[in-house]
């Protein structure tokens, strides 16, 4: 295995939240749920005839409790960048 970073994969920069229209059934609960208030119902349609929810764009802190509420598996992906390496103490 190689430790050179592949240049195919996303480079996370911050936290972020996917939805895919297609697979959402405007059931309004990640809307409901979000903490931050950051996701709304599109006035325009799927091709269910569903009002897919849409994330506003900015101010998602990648908590996922959009994820975990939504009953359609597929229709949200949050992204949350790495965490960083905790420091060790120094011996003194
Ligand atoms: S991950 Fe958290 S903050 Fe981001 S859209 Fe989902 S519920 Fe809202
Ligand atoms: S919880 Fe899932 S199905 Fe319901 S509106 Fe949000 S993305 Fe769509």
């Amino acid at each position: 295995m190689s430790s050179t970073p592949d240049t195919k994969d996303p480079v996370i920069v911050g936290p972020d939240v996917i939805i895919d229209p297609e697979m959402c059934k405007g059931c309004n609960l990640c809307t409901y749920v979000c903490p931050t208030g950051v996701l709304l119902i599109s006035e325009s349609l799927n091709h269910l005839g569903f009002h897919p929810a849409e994330y506003t764009g900015e101010g998602c802190t990648g908590c996922g409790v959009c994820f975990y509420a939504c009953p359609e598996p597929g229709a949200i992906t949050v992204y949350k960048p790495p965490r960083k390496p905790k420091k060790q103490k120094e011996e003194v």
